[in-house]
């Protein structure tokens, strides 16, 4: 050990926590007290159109129910911004962040010119058309540089070594919002940052933000915590559990069987009568170097 270890656990309250999403706060939470670290719960409520009002509370509730309580007091992102301003203004000022005043249609009339429709999930790799400056129009929203960047090879605990070429897989991605939101990936790195997060654990679907993250903390001069993603679980059409594939809440009439269930999927079986027995025992048995199936 030796070193100090902060994790965190960091909901979007879009809704209250399902299975899945319990297995992230679960493995977040065993991994932190495994190595005798901190865990922090931070509510990642940047985008507030997506946001459930009142799901904070529950989720927290739920966490509670299935004594997952947090060192500190959590924290809310909506309370943050002037933390992302700083950070924008940083890279500003390093000629690293620049105004965009495309709208989705010129991007897509951009890349349509240049014969490819390279849609990557719903994003599009920016072409880059306001690079060097904005000819004009009116400022929208706030990208970061990537040209000139090297592919981001980093390590995952459980997936291996990772590298993505940010620059030609994902183009410059917004930092700020057209819509005057902070954008996900620039909140969670001055977070994580600023919370002095160590190490990074989350699900699988994730993953492919990282090395977006890791370039922005390169751009930012801040550290790079180490990572682990943890498996996903799956609905009924084999896409991940979510609200949209009809994700029921968490199930806590027994919070016990909540935990087993969720400990089942990071591979940890326990069985105990009550949640502080079962979170001591499955400490006990969570794998610190090389952790789930
Ligand atoms: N707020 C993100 C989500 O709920 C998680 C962010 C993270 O763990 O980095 O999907």
């Amino acid at each position: 050990m030796g070193t100090a270890y902060t994790g965190r656990f960091a909901p979007s309250p879009t809704g209250p926590l399902h299975a899945g999403s319990l297995v992230a706060a679960l493995g977040s939470w065993l991994d932190a007290r495994a190595h005798g670290g901190r865990w922090l719960v931070r509510i990642e409520d940047v985008d507030g159109p997506r946001c459930v009002a009142g799901a904070d509370r529950v989720i927290l509730q739920q966490l509670h129910a299935c004594g997952l309580v947090p060192d500190e007091e959590p924290t809310w992102q909506s309370a943050r911004t002037a933390h992302y301003r700083q950070a924008l203004d940083s890279l500003v000022e390093k000629g690293r962040a620049y105004p965009c005043g495309c709208s989705r249609k010129d991007i897509e009339d951009a890349l349509a010119a240049r014969g490819h429709g390279h849609a990557r999930n719903t994003e599009l790799v920016y072409p880059g058309i306001c690079r060097s400056g904005l000819r004009g129009k009116p400022a929208r929203a706030w990208r970061l540089r990537t040209g000139g960047t090297a592919p981001v090879e980093w390590d995952d605990r459980r997936l291996g070594r990772q590298s993505q070429d940010v620059q030609s897989e994902v183009g410059d991605f917004v930092l700020l919002r057209a819509d005057g939101l902070w954008a996900y990936q620039l909140a969670v790195v001055a977070d994580d940052a600023a919370q002095g997060v160590t190490d990074v654990v989350r699900g699988e679907d994730l993953a492919d933000n990282t090395a977006r993250q890791v370039l922005l903390q390169r751009a930012l001069d801040l550290p790079t915590p180490r990572y682990l993603h943890l498996p996903l679980v799956l609905g009924a059409d084999g896409e991940k559990l979510s609200k949209q594939n009809g994700a029921a809440p968490l199930d806590l009439a027994s919070p016990v069987a909540a935990l087993e269930r969720a400990g089942a999927v990071l591979g940890v079986a326990v069985a105990s009568a009550s949640t502080a027995e079962w979170l001591n025992a499955a400490v006990q048995r969570w794998p610190q170097d090389k952790p789930p199936p």
